[in-house]
């Protein structure tokens, strides 16, 4: 067991460098969602807070120094805020667990060295950046600058907040921006540790602001602000559709990284050996509340039985209970709104007449997690996949295995969805993986593989999974302006 003390926090907003609390004094309570304790009281932003944080944010931006100092200089800042979020990494995996409800462990082996390389990545690809170059016979030459484009509006959700904070804040500061970050409010504490690591690795006040509240007030007093030049948000497709709507006057710059459907496709020839322990993996991560989640597993039917027997075997073995607990690889769901949503799940699948496999109900726990918002992993079999079961993204641990026959009928499963953030393909035969990832309509297709990241590689989806591409060049620019200077020789 780790060491986290459950004393409730106070949270303030971080503006001009300091935390403080909301205009009118107002607070919200967070919980911890694997005992329903209350474990933090958070500064809740009035519209004045979001107007003085633009305000300071476009300050810091215009009359510097950040947008103005070496290169090296800022990335040299960068680099040092990395170096302290591995030195807190206990603290932040720590409250990660305490407030997303995510076992500890994996937090702090995984996500927060991640988020630590997040930052320090694109510290060092900005500093190797170079740009275009066109000459025009001996008349004219052309070169490419990348400036930065003001300020950034950095919004994120509740599943991974520290480490997919830190994927935008990296290339926004490097490039030379200022940032205003709105976390989840239902899980703002690591997030808001991002003010005083800022000031600690000597980035100047006003560079780094931020504001905690309801998205539908603060999040969208931001979208709207005026003095907001992009947004970067990852989060549910119908908030990105409400924010693209609200950006619309301003004209903002925006990146939406969305929901997902994954479709996890295993052929018959596949090496189940390991197929199914990342299967699982891909399953029931974070409790299966992962953008990237492969929860349609599309099983060729000359396959079924062995692996619904294997992957049952896996899935029960798993154990769940207190985030804190080094044995724990699956912790509760998030709240208890989102728990209603899931285990509505369990309704619908009755309605549509899905077989269940194993789990569906409330694992048996000590005494002290009673009030935890628990489900056990959940396996249905389902041969429509037209239900919803089959369609709308769930984000909690509930997978369906769909069968098929034939590779054609795999495809045309695979893309029946309005998702297209990432899909999954298990074969040992070249071609056909090949064929398959070519033909899936996703953003990242893995081939005997999932969640395997190269930080230059494009990460976004297809259709409604997402607008723009995250990730070395993508990231960066998105978040800079590329001026072209012309010159007569
Ligand atoms: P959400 O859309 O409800 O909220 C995300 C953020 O947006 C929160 O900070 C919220 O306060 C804010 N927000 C809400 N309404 C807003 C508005 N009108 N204007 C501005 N901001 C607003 O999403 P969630 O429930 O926190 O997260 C789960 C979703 O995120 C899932 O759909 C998941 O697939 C997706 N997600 C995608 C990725 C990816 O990389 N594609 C990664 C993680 C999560």
């Amino acid at each position: 067991m780790t060491n986290i003390q459950t004393k409730v926090r106070e949270v303030g907003l971080y503006i001009n460098g300091e935390y403080t609390k909301a205009m009118d004094d107002a607070t919200f309570e967070v919980k911890n969602p694997a005992t329903q304790e209350v474990i933090a009281r958070v500064s809740e932003a009035t519209i004045e807070d979001v107007d003085r944080a633009c305000h300071v944010a476009r300050n810091a931006f215009e009359n510097g120094p950040w947008r103005t100092m070496t290169v090296a200089e800022r990335c040299a800042k960068l680099r040092r805020m990395a170096e302290i979020i591995l030195e807190r990494k206990e603290e932040i995996a720590g409250l990660d667990a305490i407030d997303v409800g995510k076992p500890f462990h994996s937090a702090v082996q995984h996500e927060v060295p991640r988020a630590a390389n997040n930052i320090k990545f694109f510290a060092d690809f900005m500093e190797n950046q170079g740009g275009e170059v066109y000459p025009m016979e001996e008349e004219y030459i052309n070169y490419t600058r990348y400036e930065p484009v003001g300020v950034a509006a950095l919004i994120t959700p509740w599943n991974v907040p520290f480490m997919l904070t830190t994927w935008k804040l990296g290339p926004c500061l490097a490039a030379g921006n200022t940032a205003i970050i709105k976390p989840a409010e239902m899980t703002p504490l690591s997030v808001s540790l991002l003010g005083e690591i800022a000031k600690e690795a000597g980035i100047p006040d006003g560079v780094v602001n931020i504001v905690h509240g309801k998205g539908s007030v603060v999040g969208t007093a931001l979208t709207t602000h005026p003095e907001v030049d992009l947004v970067s948000f990852t989060g549910s497709t119908a908030t990105g559709k409400r924010i693209m709507k609200n950006g619309a006057d301003s004209l903002k710059k925006f990146s939406f990284e969305l929901g997902g459907k994954a479709a996890n496709i295993i052929f018959e020839d596949a090496n189940l050996d390991k197929a199914i322990p990342v299967s699982i993996q891909a399953a029931f991560m974070n409790s299966g509340q992962v953008c990237l989640a492969g929860s349609r597993i599309l099983v060729q039917r000359t396959i079924l039985d062995e692996f619904i027997n294997r992957f049952k075997k896996a899935a029960m073995e798993l154990k769940v209970g207190d985030p804190q607990d080094a044995e724990t690889r699956m912790g509760p769901l998030v709240s208890e709104e989102h728990y209603k949503k899931v285990t509505s799940y369990l309704e619908i699948a009755k309605d549509e007449n899905a077989t269940l496999i194993c789990g569906g109900k409330r694992p048996e726990l000590p005494e002290y997690l009673q009030n935890g918002y628990y489900l056990e992993p959940t396996v249905y079999i389902q041969e429509n996949p037209k239900t919803r079961l089959c369609q709308e993204e769930i984000f909690g641990p509930v997978v369906t295995i769909i069968p098929f026959d034939t590779e054609e009928e795999a495809l045309r499963i695979a893309n029946d969805t309005e998702y297209g953030l990432n899909g999954v393909v298990w074969t040992e035969n070249l071609q056909r993986a090949h064929r398959i990832s070519h033909a899936v309509r996703a953003g990242t297709i893995w081939v005997n593989c999932w969640f395997v990241r190269d930080l230059r590689a494009p990460f976004g989806g297809f259709k409604k999974s997402g607008v723009g591409r995250e990730g070395g060049h993508h990231s960066m620019e998105f978040f800079t302006e590329a001026k072209n200077i012309c010159i007569a020789l």
